[in-house]
């Protein structure tokens, strides 16, 4: 029956940690997973989330069904957390919330939202280059998936004048996804100028704005500066979708932990919206699971845990900014490696775009036994104080040739 299945070709990052693994070399750093790692270079789990862990075991919890939308006191607490409490469409009660697989679930809801109930062409622009996830969970779902210029070589920076060209030369009514903070996989966000300016350009070119957040907290370290984007744009009078993930910063990644929101112009609006996300869901997996979300609801909802879980989220943030500095210090200032190194410092979250070549990433894994995607990727969690030296020495050996 399957005579005709061809393989597949493995996921790019998958296989980093695959090499990662077969190598025996006890110096090596897997620089490719995109999962915490503490000071020791281990998982990590947030003290507040064993606490929160606790209560909920405490409370002897059934194990019934969730509804098809999840644990509604969570999606509320998720909708806080993002839109926060003076939200207009949120005090309105025009915003339509579900639980979500984490946020690659948000995403797919999202996406065969707007494959079904969209009323112009279902066409949605994502950043170049983007997480890899992006385009198959798009295309999956029906819509036509193109472009937009993100990333500048040159500079290792921000190609502001190409994004807003291309923005404007997009159709109207066009989606576009906007990475709402921590851009994977360039570590690079626009300023808060920069967003007021996009801001505009999708009113102007009634494009529809669909952000991505999987990574609030864990950018700055600061939840609210964090979900500066989402709220600019609700501050401007657009509708959006939104997809939230508490993989990264609860620690959650295995529990699966999510939400996707879409805002209504009103309450009956929304609850018809409501209606049909449920239609979309109870088809697919019919409803959420529930222990993440309990965590998640009681860190949320309780307010000495929500406060230590904010500094602990902090310290992931400040870990990984100390990393930087470290870096960009041996780099450009004690080890004089060849080129310009300061977009390492001025990036932001877990991921780093080294700007090392595809060659460069070869030699790392096979002579210092470093592993990164080979679009110079790294994650910089996976650094630490036993390693950071090697790492830096390796990088300039690679990059001198
Ligand atoms: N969006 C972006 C930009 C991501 O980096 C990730 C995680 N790598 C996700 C969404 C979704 O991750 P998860 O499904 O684990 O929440």
């Amino acid at each position: 029956t399957w005579a005709a299945v061809v393989a597949g070709p493995p996921d790019p990052i998958l296989g980093v940690s695959e090499a990662f693994k077969a190598d025996k070399d006890p110096r090596k750093i897997n620089l490719g997973v995109g999962a915490y790692r503490d000071g020791n270079g281990k998982p990590y789990v947030l003290p507040s989330v064993k606490k929160a862990e606790e209560i909920v075991d405490g409370s002897k919890p059934d194990k019934e069904y969730l509804p098809i939308t999840g644990l509604a006191e969570f999606t509320k607490n998720a909708a806080l957390l993002a839109y926060g409490s003076e939200s207009e469409p949120l005090k309105q009660g025009a915003v339509s919330i579900t639980q979500s697989i984490s946020g690659t679930g948000a995403l797919r809801i999202g996406a065969a939202f707007l494959a079904r109930h969209y009323p112009h062409a279902k066409v949605v622009y994502l950043p170049v280059p983007t997480w890899g996830n992006h385009i198959p969970i798009f295309q999956d779902s029906g819509l036509e998936v193109r472009g937009y210029r993100y990333f500048k070589k040159e500079t290792v920076g921000l190609d502001f004048e190409g994004l807003k060209a291309d923005l404007q030369a997009a159709p109207e009514h066009a989606i576009v996804l906007l990475h709402a903070c921590a851009h994977n996989p360039t570590g690079i966000d626009p300023t808060e100028a920069q967003w007021a300016e996009i801001s505009d350009i999708v009113k102007e070119k009634k494009l529809f704005p669909f952000f991505d957040m999987a990574y609030q907290g864990f950018a700055s370290g600061n939840t609210v500066k964090d979900a500066f984007a989402v709220r600019h744009f609700i501050s401007q009078g657009h509708q959006i979708a939104l997809s939230q993930s508490f993989a990264k910063n609860m620690g959650l990644y295995g529990e699966r932990v999510g939400a996707f929101s879409l805002t209504a112009a009103d309450p009956e609006e929304k609850a018809r919206v409501d209606s049909q996300l449920k239609i979309i869901i109870r088809p697919m997996y019919s409803n959420p699971p529930l222990h993440g979300a309990r965590i998640a609801n009681t860190i949320l909802s309780t307010p000495e845990l929500y406060t230590q879980w904010e500094s602990e989220v902090k310290g992931m943030a400040d870990r990984i900014i100390s990393m930087r500095e470290k870096l960009y210090n041996s780099l450009q200032n004690d080890l004089k490696t060849p080129g310009e190194w300061g977009h390492i410092k001025s990036q932001i979250g877990m991921f780093s775009f080294t700007g090392l070549t595809a060659p460069q990433t070869k030699v790392l894994a096979e002579k210092a036994h470093i592993y990164m995607t080979s679009n110079g990727r790294i994650s910089m969690a996976g650094l630490n104080a036993s390693n950071i030296d090697y790492f830096a020495e390796s990088v300039d050996a690679a990059v001198r040739g």
